[in-house]
């Protein structure tokens, strides 16, 4: 285990000029100066071009701010609004810091869900486009021999879930001698109960004074607070709460009073949910099952997937998807976080979710990078106190649906 250190509370200020332009506050920790252009950050020129080549123009909020101490080698907590690219942020990162001259396993990201763990591959693949570099999603559900042969050839950086790493590296297929940085993406989530032995044992196998950086667009304050534990006086750039949720996405409800009102309002929207795309949340996998054949079964095209299924129709379901062929998917919350299909326009809250991180997380599946955006939630009589808790926490609007909902899409 590493050792302990101080956990400085550092002093706090309100984000500078930029950001209240961009109504985007953030608390950060001291000396922290937003870098307007990609440019002035010093990056490897075939990154420089790779990012500008994959459309990116300049840096968002957050990539303002936390991309420069990532990339000094700093240990970083850095909390944005969703679809803000803090995952693009930590591909960038990842090609700038791994030397790749060498064919060793430098940096190493752990994500909650195989499809966000190979998304972020891609964007790697893609920033990194000129920059010779090798990265590997190592994800359950894949062949084993697959994932053996591209280490044992040599990667420089591993995106994963935490089952498959932890096997790759128990078999010592995964050297992590050379690992120099882990990132967390959607962090709260992998430093929650049910990931928490499986990360114990990860960071057991590496370095003591490895880069730990932690990102999501939640974190809880007993999530902050475990931070001491593995992070050395850690860079902190936090979002408050009641700036967490987005302008760009309008946000509504529907009265359903009893669970059996909610399927034909579903049926009553899809054309609504067509307009674009539209992702559909069920809180549970029996109940995608049985919403998507029920739909079917009335004739409405839809897609669905969930954890149960297996990996290759996950791949399908989400290669569909991503092309458009499908408009209409029913999920669970192995979609809530960090997935991103920029012409979603549309969530519904078929079930309300959980708890209140997931919301945020839900409705962020639309609205990428700004683009405006609805979502929708089913309430039933005894959901509404849920709701109303929900808005306030994030003291944000949740209005009754009009009837010209289609028009804001
Ligand atoms: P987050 O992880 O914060 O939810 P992502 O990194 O997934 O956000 O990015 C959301 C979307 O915004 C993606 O489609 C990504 O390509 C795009 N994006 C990220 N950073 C930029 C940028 N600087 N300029 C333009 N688009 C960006
Ligand atoms: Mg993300």
């Amino acid at each position: 285990m590493a050792a302990i250190a101080t956990f400085r509370e550092s002093r706090t200020r309100e984000g500078g000029e930029n950001a209240a332009k961009e109504k985007l506050k953030f608390v950060t920790s001291e000396g922290i100066k937003p870098m307007a252009s990609f440019d002035h950050m010093c990056l490897k020129d075939g990154l420089l071009r790779g990012i500008y080549n994959h459309g990116f123009e300049k840096p968002s909020a957050i990539q303002q701010r936390a991309i420069m101490p990532i990339i000094e080698g700093l240990d970083v907590i850095a909390q944005a609004q969703s679809g803000t690219g803090k995952t693009s942020m930590i591909a960038l990162a990842a090609c700038q810091l791994v030397d790749t001259a060498s064919r060793e396993v430098q940096a190493l990201i752990l994500s909650p869900t195989r499809e966000l763990a190979a998304q972020t591959e891609k964007v790697i693949l893609a920033i990194g486009n000129y920059l010779n570099i090798q990265v590997h999603s190592c994800i359950g559900g894949k062949s084993l021999g697959e994932d053996m042969r591209r280490l044992e050839n040599g990667v420089h950086v591993v995106s994963g879930t935490p089952g498959r790493v932890n096997d790759m590296l128990h078999r010592k297929t995964l050297r992590p001698r050379h690992i120099k940085l882990l990132i967390l993406d959607e962090s709260d989530e992998m430093l929650s109960r049910g990931f928490k032995e499986q990360m114990y044992n990860i960071y057991r196998y590496l370095s003591h004074d490895v880069q730990v950086c932690l990102i999501s667009a939640t974190l809880p304050n007993e999530i902050l607070d475990m931070t001491k534990l593995f992070m050395t006086d850690p860079v902190r750039i936090l979002v408050k709460r009641d700036e967490l949720t987005l302008e760009g996405i309008r946000q509504f409800f529907v009265s359903v009073e009893r669970e059996d009102w909610k399927f034909d309002t579903m049926c009553d929207l899809y054309d609504t949910l067509i307009i674009t795309q539209a992702v559909i949340f069920c809180n549970t996998k029996r109940k995608v099952d049985w919403l998507s054949e029920k739909l079917r079964s009335n004739n409405f095209t839809v897609s669905s997937m969930h954890g149960d299924m297996p990996q290759k129709e996950r791949d399908a379901i989400m290669k569909e998807f991503h092309k458009g062929e499908s408009r209409v998917l029913i999920t669970t919350d192995v979609w809530a976080r960090g997935i991103d299909v920029q012409q979603v326009s549309l969530v519904v809250n078929y079930d309300l979710p959980n708890n209140r991180e997931l919301y945020i997380h839900r409705i962020g599946r639309s609205g990428r990078f700004g683009r405006k955006s609805v979502a929708i939630n089913f309430v039933k009589n005894d959901d509404i106190n849920i709701l109303r808790d929900i808005e306030q926490y994030y003291s944000t609007q949740i209005d009754e649906m009009p009837m010209n909902v289609a028009d804001l899409l």
